[in-house]
């Protein structure tokens, strides 16, 4: 040891400034005594000293002035030397340190955040020569690392030396650099390591393991904290099994002797060892993140949250955390290939990794689910603020393979209690998450907060809507459709209705949404087709039109549910109806979804005899293509193409509709007229049908029309 001190001492450059440039120094303890020692120590050398003799006066210095290094006490009155040097990183993060303590092994608990930039600790009563050579170091190193290393010339690798034995280090950086065609940085210490790994990290770090601030597996261990993602090669002089497998244990990728190295060794070690270090690397972040998007997986929020959790007590701070999932994902998907359903997840993550703060964490738990997690928030209300930019956040559309597509997403946003578990915080937010889905999409809910009156609203709603169902407690509205060129009934639209046992009537934009979300919608199915068939029986007895068809609509769910064509065959037996009294509606997207399944679906209603009209055309994510392969006898074109009939781009688009489905066979039905302007526009063009507020709003009951089977207006 002696014998390296003396020989370290005398390979110490003392670089030669002119004054002005000379290197400030911060020296901080309460003793003035030490700082005046201190003081003392570097008159007439390159380090320009200022003292404070107490924490608070530094972080002022360290505010008015930049300083390069600063020297530290450990144990002071008001504030202790580690979070002294937090606080100062968070001024000057560049800063280098030096810790001198009286008690030094008991001091020597570092702290993960600061210890990257202590670059040594000295114990007290220094030793002159020691503490200025240290100083001189953590000066050059400051420099240093504010050079980035591109600065060199570029080499097949990049490579760390830690040595502190001049001669050995020289030995293997010209074997490094005329052998292996590497690029090599040395370190002396363990600490001045720490300290260039944090602006650099090299391909592979060759590490000795006696160095003058660590020993054996412990150099390992610092090296390896300090430099997760390079790879580890120690070298050591005495050939000891034991150590190395040790060093192999702690994460090194090979053990080499210093005294059998060679360059074709050399050059082997590192093409191995970086090779393995990115597969362990590769299999790390497998087990931390989410391959698709980069962002954490469930384990890493697992531990995040944790952490957060213990923090969170500590600062006496909030957490937040928010559910976020896509709305109709599965429709783009199923719509535009999983690439592009890829596509939109990954610019997803990043727009929702760019709505929060370095520390938070953005995770994905699955298909299109995400959960974010919120840390040091002084107030609850600050989660709801993110919450409501993540939605803001999807405002812009997403380009997907020159399609431009608009997502939105539903958020529940809660502030968990911090005994909370995870798996209780990821449910009761998914909770939120689904009211927030009820309430129409696209919005922020946050539980227990301003909107907790309507989340309980929410649930006896959901409560109400079950026992709805159980007892049929719905009824139909019927709304007549017209051929636009005589004028004369061609069928209706059955609409469901429903009223809270209050007496408030719910908009089948929110109670339909709801049966879906629950799953129940299937269950009204037989019901509803059973009581439509009834109605046109009705209406036909009554008037002799036995022309006149019933639409009826048709959810999703319910025409995944197999035994559908079998339950339409038996509802029109059973109400003595032919097939092609009964019209289906179904959403374009359900066409989408372009499987055996749908095409085996619709041939069975067709082969039945049964018309299928395809609802809200030219909303969805639609290909004209598919109109072609499915057997559908009807078009109705969307109430939004029909209210900008008068403007160019509108009247376009219902144009085209009309064009389109006269050339494949279809009937096309206008929904949605309200004015005689846009009746005629729709006569001009031979559409077909129209249903709209100009005839009728949907009425509770046909018998009303029966006198007025035909209707003349305009
Ligand atoms: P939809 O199938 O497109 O039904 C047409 C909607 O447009 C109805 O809304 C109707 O009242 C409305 N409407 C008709 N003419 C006009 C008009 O001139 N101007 C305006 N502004 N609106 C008009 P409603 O009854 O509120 O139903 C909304 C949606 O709920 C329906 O859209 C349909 O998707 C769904 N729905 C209704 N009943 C059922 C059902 O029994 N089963 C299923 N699966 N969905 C249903
Ligand atoms: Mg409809
Ligand atoms: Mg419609």
């Amino acid at each position: 040891m002696t014998q390296e001190r003396s020989r370290r001492r005398s390979d110490v450059r003392v670089p030669v400034q002119p004054s002005a440039t000379r290197s400030p120094v911060l020296f901080v303890d309460d003793e003035p005594t030490v700082c005046r020692a201190f003081e003392r120590l570097f008159r007439g050398t390159n380090a320009s000293v200022t003292t404070a003799e107490s924490p608070a006066q530094a972080l002022d210095l360290a505010r008015a002035r930049q300083f390069k290094v600063v020297v530290t006490d450990l144990r002071m009155p008001g504030m202790d030397g580690l979070t002294l040097i937090e606080r100062l990183r968070g001024i000057q993060p560049q800063l280098v340190f030096i810790i001198v303590t009286g008690m030094p092994d008991l001091d020597l608990r570092r702290s993960a955040s600061t210890d990257a930039s202590i670059l040594s600790t000295v114990a007290k009563p220094w030793d002159a020569d020691d503490l200025r050579e240290m100083v001189e170091r953590a000066v050059e190193l400051y420099d240093r690392r504010l050079h980035p290393v591109s600065s060199m010339p570029p080499g097949r690798f990049s490579v760390l030396v830690v040595e502190d034995d001049p001669d050995d280090a020289a030995h293997v950086k010209r074997l490094l650099e005329r052998r292996c065609d590497a690029m090599v940085e040395v370190a002396g210490r363990v600490g001045e390591a720490e300290v260039l790994l944090t602006t650099r990290q090299p391909d592979v770090i060759i590490s000795d393991l006696s160095l003058p601030d660590a020993r054996g597996v412990d150099a390992v261990r610092r090296i390896r904290r300090a430099a997760s993602e390079s790879a580890v090669i120690v070298m050591s002089g005495i050939d000891d099994e034991a150590l190395a497998r040790q060093s192999l244990r702690l994460g090194a990728q090979d053990f080499l002797l210093k005294g059998s190295l060679d360059g074709a060794q050399l050059e082997r070690a590192l093409v191995r060892a970086r090779e393995r270090e990115a597969y362990v690397n590769r299999l790390v972040s497998l087990a931390h993140f989410d391959p698709l998007t980069g962002l954490a997986n469930r384990r890493t929020l697992q531990d995040r949250y944790n952490v957060a959790r213990v923090l969170a007590r500590q600062q006496g701070t909030q957490l937040g955390f928010l559910s976020v999932d896509l709305d109709r994902f599965k429709t783009i998907n199923d719509t535009l290939g999983h690439e592009a359903g890829d596509k939109l997840l990954q610019e997803v993550a990043r727009r929702l990794r760019a709505c929060v703060r370095e520390h938070d964490t953005v995770a994905r738990l699955g298909g299109d689910e995400f959960a974010v997690l919120l840390t040091e928030l002084d107030e609850a209300e600050s989660a709801t603020v993110v919450a409501q930019r993540l939605v803001d956040s999807m405002r812009s559309p997403v380009e997907l393979d020159g399609a431009s597509v608009l997502v939105t997403m539903s958020v529940g946003s809660i502030v968990p209690e911090l005994d909370a578990t995870l798996d209780d915080v990821l449910r009761t937010a998914d909770k939120t998450m689904y009211q927030a889905k009820r309430s129409g999409r696209n919005q922020v809910v946050h539980a227990g907060g301003a909107r907790s009156r309507e989340s309980t609203d929410r649930l006896s709603l959901e409560s109400e809507i079950s026992e709805a169902v159980r007892e049929r407690r719905f009824t139909l509205a019927y709304q007549p459709q017209y051929a636009i060129a005589d004028h004369t009934l061609v069928g209706f639209e059955a609409l469901m209705r429903w009223t809270r046992q209050d007496g408030t009537p719910v908009s089948p934009g929110v109670f339909i949404p709801l049966l879906e979300e629950l799953r129940l919608i299937s269950d009204l199915g037989p019901w509803l087709l059973e009581e439509a068939c009834a109605e046109l029986v009705r209406f036909r007895g009554l008037t002799g039109r036995s022309d006149v068809r019933m639409a009826v609509n048709l959810s999703g769910q319910q025409f995944e549910r197999p035994g559908l064509v079998e339950a339409v065959g038996e509802a029109l037996d059973f109400a003595g109806l032919e097939p092609a009294a009964l019209e289906l509606e179904i959403t374009e997207n359900l066409l989408m979804r372009d499987t055996n399944r749908t095409r085996g679906m619709l041939d069975g209603l067709a082969d039945l005899g049964v018309r299928v009209a395809i609802d809200d055309f030219g909303t969805g994510y639609s290909s004209l293509a598919y109109l072609q392969r499915f057997r559908v006898s009807t078009l109705k074109i969307d109430r939004c193409f029909i209210q900008r009939l008068n403007e160019d781009k509108g009247s376009c688009i219902a144009e085209a509709i009309i064009g389109l489905g006269q050339r494949l066979g279809m009937e096309i039905v206008a929904e949605g007229v309200e004015t005689c302007e846009q009746l005629e526009r729709l006569a001009r063009e031979r559409c077909d049908i129209a249903q709209g507020f100009l005839f009728s709003r949907p009425l509770p009951s046909t018998e009303p029309f029966h006198q007025v089977a035909s209707l003349a207006v305009g």
